[in-house]
């Protein structure tokens, strides 16, 4: 066991460590499949900690895990037998309403900014759950509700403030090194501990937004139909088709409850009228068991999935790229779509167009601009009993659509699959994320994330 003494007296954050009485607590993560054990975790309030941490760490050749919001699949956030770095309560936002800008501390959830911008009615691209860390979500892209019309959270991210492997604090930003710019907006946390982030932000407060569901039966007609839409439709709606059960609560008719359907969740920023217009057309591409879209307030859109993804559950994750749709693919997703094996379980595929077609494969380290879908697959149940379970519906699924998908996958939606499925990922940009990475952490102390080996430019393989 290292010693953290010297750590310690550099701290205004807390050290908790095994045999403390909140460290089992402290070292839970949202997936409950991932038990990492720590040999040391620190709840930094400011930078300084986050500096003297990670002095520490490559000081002593400590293993290093850096924790955001915690909710990476394959538990990404923490580590065995090293030091944690967790930024929990690095929680500030300070908007300014005027530059239509947030800034936000490395630690935050997207509830968090979202309970700090929706008073000037103002909303940032994130994703679709408020509980999710800013930090992850951001680094590998940021696929949400508002990803058509405004982009990806990294097409909004005006600039970072950065802790890097040899201790120092850099602003990264089109203006300031913009290679580490590049590389962050994509890259994941190979980089360093990103300490601060600042988002440009849109006029959204309340969205038409909610879930029209069909028979699972008929999702080769909704899945051809959602296709054909979804690549032409205006910007301001935003749909992913999804496989869900009903949860048996008051928010859908008891009639449904507990039934597998397949749908698409909506989120239109167009108003009232508008919306109803434009999402007319998917009213008949069979027959609805329910159009459930309605105003509402964004955060409250943002947190409505909260109450049933609490954390704790076991989760296991696949996913991939989907260019487009075939009549067998479809009928694979059918086979697999309708036997969710548990009531959270689900499959999702977010499209990837509108707006983040806007930006090119080799603008940022995000490379599957062309790609029509993110997709993923998660088997997702709070009985540890039902783990076997859970993983064997995901993988049989996944086995069998993947042949009809690109070769990458978003790096937020993947559990820890090797070295090549995470070059596949960067495709053209890996060599120069390898040589980004050479430069900023040589010595790969931030190596628990979907890692980018680090290769100077001209050093052979
Ligand atoms: C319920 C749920 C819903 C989700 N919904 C969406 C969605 O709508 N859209 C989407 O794009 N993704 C979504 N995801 C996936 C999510 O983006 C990833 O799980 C992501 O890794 C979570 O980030 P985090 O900060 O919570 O995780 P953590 O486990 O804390 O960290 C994940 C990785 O990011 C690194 N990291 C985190 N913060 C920082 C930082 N400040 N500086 C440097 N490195 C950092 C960590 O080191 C780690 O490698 C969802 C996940 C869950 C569980």
């Amino acid at each position: 066991m290292t010693d953290y003494n010297a750590l310690k007296a550099h701290l205004r954050g807390e050290l908790i460590q095994p045999g403390d009485a909140n460290y089992d607590d402290a070292r839970k993560l949202y997936n409950a499949m991932i038990d990492k054990k720590p040999e040391a975790i620190v709840r930094c309030v400011d930078v300084a900690d986050v500096m003297a941490c990670v002095n520490h760490a490559r000081s002593n050749g400590i293993l290093l895990a850096v924790r955001g919001g915690g909710h990476n699949g394959p538990g990404l956030g923490s580590c065995d037998g090293g030091l944690v770095i967790d930024l929990s309560r690095m929680r500030g936002v300070r908007v300014d309403p005027a530059a239509k800008t947030a800034q936000v501390e490395g630690g935050c959830v997207w509830g968090d900014v979202d309970h700090a911008t929706h008073p000037f009615g103002l909303a940032a691209a994130s994703g679709i759950i408020s509980t999710t860390g800013v930090g992850g979500l951001t680094l590998g892209g940021g696929i949400g509700h508002l990803s058509r019309k405004c982009g990806l959270s990294i097409d909004n991210l005006l600039s970072v403030d950065v802790v890097l492997a040899d201790g120092s604090f850099v602003t990264a930003n089109d203006q300031q090194n913009q290679d580490l710019f590049w590389a962050l907006r994509g890259g994941g946390g190979n980089f360093g501990v990103v300490t601060s982030f600042t988002f440009r932000l849109h006029p959204v407060s309340t969205v038409m937004a909610g879930p029209i569901f069909y028979a699972v039966e008929d999702a080769p007609a909704v899945m051809k139909a959602y296709e054909q839409f979804i690549t032409t439709a205006p910007e301001e709606i935003n749909g992913f088709f999804a496989f869900i059960v009903v949860p048996p609560v008051d928010l859908f008719p008891a009639s449904l409850h507990m039934r597998t359907v397949c749908g698409v969740v909506w989120c239109s920023t167009a108003s009232q009228e508008r919306t109803a217009e434009l999402l007319k057309p998917a009213e008949s591409w069979a027959t609805p068991l329910l159009v459930g879209v309605g105003p509402m307030p964004f955060p409250v859109l943002q947190s409505l999935f909260d109450g049933l993804y609490t954390p704790g559950l076991q989760w296991y994750w696949k996913a991939d790229f989907v260019d487009h749709l075939t009549e067998e693919s479809i009928a694979r997703h059918l086979e697999h779509g309708s036997k969710l094996p548990s009531m959270f379980s689900t499959m999702h595929m977010y499209p990837i167009n509108g707006a983040v077609h806007k930006v090119g494969s080799g603008d940022m380290a995000f490379s599957y601009r062309q790609t029509k879908w993110a997709e993923v697959i998660v088997g997702v149940d709070p009985d540890p009993a039902n783990k076997d379970k859970i993983m064997k519906w995901a993988r049989d699924y996944w086995d069998a659509v993947h042949p009809f998908a690109a070769p990458g996958a978003y790096v937020n939606f993947m559990m820890e699959e090797g070295t090549a499925r995470v070059e596949a990922t960067y495709g053209a940009n890996y060599s120069r994320l390898q040589a980004i990475k050479a430069k900023y952490d040589p010595e790969n102390l931030f190596r628990v994330n979907q890692n980018i080996a680090p290769k100077a430019v001209g050093a052979g393989s």
